[in-house]
């Protein structure tokens, strides 16, 4: 199963990839991890792309690309894997078209998160760059750059939403509750 998971920041997205992948006995690839991975054990991939992310920039297409191509092709990904943090752009989409087809992504799942609840628990954590100004606005930057990619993959019928907000526990057993009914999973009836 070849899945994509998607969300605003601070939904909890990549600690639900990682328990469904868990689950589902297929890795958790998240983009951004393995560049930190890079980072902190000093490669030479590690060096290139270091400020570029302390500037909050993406990483050229053409070097993610690469990074993620040679992670889909080991041994523990042949049967399916969960993308997290890619595809970013609609570059990527088309690069990972050409990696696993058009058709390649079984669910695009989207955790749908309710705003000002979010916000009201990201202040709770009490971070120092977690303002109501800077939360609303990283907000804003998901809606304008997940909505092309999210297009792409609503008109394949692939894209199945589940509502994020609750325990863990209970978000990570909606998605796969959602998963087998194939709630996610079912293209659209044709001329729907
Ligand atoms: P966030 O901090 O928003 O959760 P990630 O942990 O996914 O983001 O990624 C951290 C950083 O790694 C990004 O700001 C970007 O510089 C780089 N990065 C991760 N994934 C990608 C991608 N698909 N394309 C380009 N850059 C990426």
């Amino acid at each position: 199963m070849k899945l994509l998971f998607v969300g605003p920041p601070g939904a909890g997205k990549g600690t639900q990839a990682a328990r469904v992948a868990a689950s589902l006995g297929i890795p958790h690839i998240s983009t951004g991890d393995m560049f930190r991975h890079h980072v902190s054990n000093g490669t030479e991939l590690g060096l290139k792309v270091d400020s570029i992310m302390k500037s909050g920039e993406y990483v050229p297409d053409e070097v993610t690309v690469a990074m993620l191509r040679e992670r889909i092709a080991e041994p523990d990904a042949q049967t399916g894997f969960i993308l997290d943090g890619f595809p970013r752009t609609t570059g990527q989409v088309a690069a990972l078209d050409g990696l696993i087809g058009t058709d390649g992504l079984d669910a695009v799942i989207v955790l749908d998160v309710d705003e000002d609840a979010l916000v009201e628990r990201l202040l709770a954590r009490g971070r120092a760059d977690d303002t109501e100004e800077t939360i609303r606005n990283r907000f804003e930057v998901y809606r304008e750059q997940t909505a092309p990619l999210l297009d792409v993959y609503d008109r394949r019928g692939v894209v199945g939403h589940v509502d994020g907000m609750g325990d863990v526990e209970e978000v990570t057993g909606r998605i796969l509750t959602a998963l087998s009914d194939g709630d996610a999973t079912t293209p659209p009836e044709v001329g729907s």
